[in-house]
């Protein structure tokens, strides 16, 4: 708990109106989207930062008093990774939200910690750019929090994840000095790339105030095909057909027959509820290429036994069916008092045993599971629906999530794709990396946070 002279202090520092210091407002941050069963702190102070030299002041302030700086975003992530261990500030960037420059030309655009992806992308397209990572909570979720999370999303099998569209970073270190991270350009070989070593850091060893985005021209046209198998088998020998082909779809995306249920009884899409499984298959490119490439693709899937497939053409009706899939988190939701979701990766060609074993372990361990991936990257993510306060249940869920991470490590695959470690893998990533790797991790969270202010308790233990 912060002291009552040192918040004192930091009233001096800023003005009134950036600083919650109120109970029930701090309340509101001592929580993000994950949902863990573990008592966490709650802040002892939220600062909005509106500045880069307000995020200066603030660090410089906590490094001397030893004071835990919490960075957050949209607060989406689904780790526990903006959770207050030990009180400290919570860093708010939503005020720090605008797009400080978009050069069409160059295909780049540098922003504020705070702008929301949505708002990135439709700036991007108003010039016919493209700036494809896309977290299925786009809308809201933040790029200072992507890049601290190095978020992903359907579009990752064809344009990768935000970790292949940052040019640079300014970031302020825990001691307060502001750094450049890059140099802007397309490709820059001068030294180490400091720059990736902050994408994925999950606020442990830098704050970022400014990111500098490489946008792509955006393909002329795209379409949508939704196809439905009776086996995950099938489901995925559809998958590698589309790839025997020779083509890229730029998503290929799955829902299996719970996920699709479920959807259909809270949020009615019209989907068919009466198959083991969808695929959701994106591609795009020229439109003159947009026929040829669903043809292949509708042959690819017949061949292994799809049905009921259905091409998806315009805005709005892609649109209708992403939003269906997007709402499967949400609607798995409201099965129970609570929702864990996963996200496991296996080489593509181990994915159905991956599915068909968390379906199994779920099973065993008298678990309701809705299924949903990208399953182009090979990326799994169960939706567990339960009630966290019943300590059976809760056991049941702990069981089971570590088979399923022995499973996913046993085919070759790893523990998280894109949603990152937080608080909530902790035990488990020490024991994938190993000592020897964690330790390397260690030294680089010394070098860069000496005095371990930075989102403490994040990642792994130090
Ligand atoms: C319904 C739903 C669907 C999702 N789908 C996907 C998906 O498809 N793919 C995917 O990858 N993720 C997904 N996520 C997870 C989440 O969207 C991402 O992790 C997200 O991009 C985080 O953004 P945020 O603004 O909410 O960050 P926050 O949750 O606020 O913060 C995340 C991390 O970033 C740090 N941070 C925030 N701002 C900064 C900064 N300026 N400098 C340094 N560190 C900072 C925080 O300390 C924290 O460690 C989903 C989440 C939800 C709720």
């Amino acid at each position: 708990m912060l002291l009552k002279s040192k918040i004192d202090d930091l009233k001096k520092v800023l003005s009134k109106d950036k600083i919650l210091f109120g109970e029930e407002e701090r309340y509101c941050y001592a929580e993000d989207s994950a949902n863990i069963r573990k008592e966490t702190g709650i802040p002892d102070l939220v600062v909005f930062a509106e500045t880069v030299e307000d995020v200066q002041q603030i660090v410089k302030y906590a490094n001397i008093h030893n004071i835990p700086i919490i960075s957050r975003g949209a607060g989406t992530n689904m780790v526990g990774s903006c959770v207050c261990m030990e009180g400290g500030i919570v860093l708010n960037f939503s005020r720090m939200n605008k797009i400080l420059e978009f050069n069409p030309d160059d295909m780049t655009m540098k922003v504020q910690p705070g702008v929301v992806l949505a708002d990135i992308k439709n700036m991007a397209e108003s010039a016919g750019l493209f700036y494809p990572p896309d977290p299925a909570n786009f809308k809201v979720s933040t790029i200072g929090g992507s890049i601290a999370q190095s978020s992903g999303g359907a579009k990752s099998f064809k344009y990768g994840t935000t970790k292949d569209y940052i040019l640079s970073l300014k970031v302020v270190l825990a001691d307060g000095t502001l750094l450049r991270l890059g140099s802007g350009t397309i490709k820059d070989a001068v030294g180490y790339h400091l720059n990736q070593l902050i994408i994925g850091s999950e606020g442990t060893l830098a704050i970022v105030v400014e990111a500098e985005l490489k946008l792509i021209p955006k393909p002329e046209s795209n379409a949508l095909i939704t196809a439905y198998f009776d086996s995950i088998e099938t489901a995925v020998a559809g998958v590698n057909g589309i790839i025997r082909a020779r083509i890229f779809p730029s998503t290929i995306d799955f829902m299996d027959k719970n996920a699709i249920n479920t959807v259909e009884k809270f949020y009615p899409s019209g989907l068919k509820t009466d198959k083991e499984c969808m695929l959701l298959i994106e591609v795009d490119g020229f439109a003159s290429s947009i026929g040829t490439q669903l043809n292949r693709v509708e042959k690819a899937l017949r061949e292994n036994g799809a049905s009921d497939i259905v091409s998806v053409f315009g805005k709005d009706d892609m649109e209708a069916v992403w939003t269906a899939r997007r709402a499967s988190y949400g609607a798995t939701a409201k099965l129970a008092p609570d929702v864990v979701t996963d996200d496991l990766i296996v080489p593509r060609s181990s994915l159905s045993k991956m599915v068909c074993g968390c379906r199994d372990i779920c099973k065993k361990h008298n678990l309701h599971v809705c299924i949903v991936g990208h399953v182009g990257d090979g990326n799994v993510h169960p939706q567990i629906a339960l009630n966290l306060e019943n300590d059976e249940e809760y056991k049941n869920l702990m069981d089971a999530k570590s088979e399923i991470y022995s499973l996913a490590i046993s085919l070759g695959g790893t523990i998280s794709a894109e949603h990152g470690i937080g608080i909530e893998k902790i035990s488990y990533a020490e024991k994938i990396l190993g000592n020897d790797v964690i330790e390397q991790m260690r030294k680089i969270k010394t070098l860069f946070d000496p005095t371990g202010i930075l989102n403490p308790g994040k990642i792994f233990k130090m």
